[in-house]
């Protein structure tokens, strides 16, 4: 019973999926017809009548994701406290024959939040919202999936801990569930730490059937929630970037680690690609793992981040519990660089702290100068971010010619798990007006398309599924 939209490279769907949203006529008639009315009348037994609406102007709120998406209303939205009761809409989505789809903060850069079918009913997990522990003898945390990152990392902060990956930069919208389930992987944290599927300990998900389960440790009568890979397989992996499809996930317990206290950033311009990869390679093979190292790819975004020509630069942050260990490993870092040819242009330091510091307030401050973000994120190993970034600017500069049309371009890019692999940012802003953002969805989705199809790229939460 939970759905997902379809495959991007049905083009024929997609323009009907664009054409279904309708405001009033069909979804008006929809929301008064008899079928609906049972609905809405069995999820109030479930839930109260308060967290639920078939309210139209409450539905409007949930056509739109951070995507250029539009999807139809749906037929009414539901707000569950418990598992209980998520297991129980479930069980009356089996029973009833309608469709259910599930929305966390609804900042999917990508249509996940959407009801995209018709008679569909939408689960607004946001009012699972509870930290239920801080345990510091497992060093983790359990939360309801419905928790705001930004709610976490306050209330970690007081306690002296963070998650590892400490949530996407959408830390205010996004909620734990709707990170997990699209397999975030940008971007505090996951050089060393991995994305938010890495930071999973166990979880409670509720199946398409109602029936609620407990992964790894948590899955035997007196475990406990300390162990991933129990009693079987890794089952909570088959719910981590799978967008809500085989479940509902309403619990997690996260990893902790303690707040650092020493702090160094640094930045490191190359003028030759070969450079900063070996650059890379070296700070792997010598384990002098930074918590994030970031790359500025190709000349375009090193010029307008330094004002200096480079193939590729990099921010590095090193996050310790000591200030001699920051020290040495600043120390073999530099040297690193420049046995490479790296060269430290005048401020970029306090570039680099000013963009760590800004980690959540980046992307929305690039979308107040140019417009709303649309992300084709995707993964690929380190060799090819040069022909990515080629790809990538011939397609959108050249071939479809953003900039001279209003729109904006840009790339960033990751170094994931502590392994010769990235996250590969390409970012095309554009006004959020119906006749623009019509033409940023055609060139957005043939850019997925085109990416998968030239180097490989691998998307992790474009809703491909
Ligand atoms: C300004 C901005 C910055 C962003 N930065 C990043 C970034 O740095 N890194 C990154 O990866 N993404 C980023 N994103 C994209 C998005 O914000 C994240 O992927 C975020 O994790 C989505 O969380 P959400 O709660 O908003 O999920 P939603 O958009 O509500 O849902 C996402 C998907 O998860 C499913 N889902 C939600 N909750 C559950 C649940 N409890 N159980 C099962 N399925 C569920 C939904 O069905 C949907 O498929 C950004 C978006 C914006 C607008």
């Amino acid at each position: 019973m939970l759905w997902r939209r379809h495959n991007i490279f049905e083009k024929d769907k997609l323009n009907k999926r664009v054409m279904t949203y309708q405001p009033t006529g069909e979804n008006m008639k929809n929301s008064n017809d008899k079928f609906v009315t049972e609905v809405v009348e069995n999820l109030s037994k479930i839930v109260g009548k308060e967290r639920v609406t078939s309210n139209l102007i409450d539905l409007h709120s949930y056509v739109r994701d951070a995507s250029p998406l539009e999807a139809p209303l749906p037929m009414a939205v539901v707000k569950p406290l418990t598992t209980e009761e998520v297991s129980k809409i479930l069980k009356l989505a089996n029973e009833m024959k309608f469709r259910v789809f599930v929305r966390g903060g609804g900042t999917s850069a990508g249509g996940g939040g959407l009801a995209f079918m018709e008679n569909s009913i939408l689960i607004d997990m946001t009012a699972m919202n509870k930290i239920l522990e801080i345990s510091e003898a497992n060093m983790s945390v359990t939360v309801q999936t419905g928790v705001i990152w930004s709610t976490l990392n306050k209330e970690l902060a007081k306690h002296g801990y963070r998650v590892p990956f400490w949530g996407p930069e959408s830390a205010y919208g996004a909620t734990v569930g709707g990170s997990l389930a699209l397999a975030s992987m940008s971007s505090q944290g996951v050089t060393e730490a991995g994305g938010t599927y890495n930071q999973v300990i166990t979880l409670e998900v509720v199946l398409p059937t109602g029936e609620v389960i407990r992964t790894g440790s948590d899955s035997l009568p007196n475990g406990g929630r300390f162990a991933r890979v129990c009693n079987g397989g890794d089952y909570a992996g088959i719910f981590l970037g799978s967008m809500g499809v085989f479940g509902v996930i309403t619990e997690a317990t996260l990893k902790l680690e303690c707040l650092p206290t020493a702090q160094k950033c640094i930045g490191v311009v190359f003028k030759k690609w070969k450079q900063g990869i070996d650059f890379v390679y070296k700070i792997l093979r010598s384990k002098t793992i930074p918590k994030s190292l970031n790359i500025n790819p190709g000349m375009r975004a090193v010029k307008s981040s330094y004002g200096v020509e480079g193939e590729c630069a990099f921010r590095i942050i090193l996050e310790e519990m000591n200030e001699k260990i920051a020290d040495i490993k600043e120390q073999l870092i530099r040297s690193y660089a420049k046995e490479l040819g790296g060269f430290f242009p005048d401020g970029i330091d306090e570039k680099v702290k000013e963009w760590w510091d800004g980690m959540f307030f980046r992307l929305v401050k690039g979308e107040k100068k140019y417009g709303f973000a649309a992300h084709a994120c995707h993964r690929i190993p380190l060799q090819k971010l040069p022909i990515a970034v080629k790809e990538a600017e011939h397609y959108f500069l050249e071939v479809h010619r953003v900039e001279e049309r209003g729109m904006h371009f840009s790339v960033g890019c990751y170094v994931s798990e502590q392994r010769p692999a990235c996250g590969f940012y390409p970012f095309l802003y554009y006004r959020d007006e119906p006749e623009t953002r019509k033409i940023a969805l055609e060139i957005w989705e043939g850019w997925i398309a085109h990416a998968i199809k030239a180097y490989g790229a691998c998307p992790y939460w474009m809703g491909i599924v």
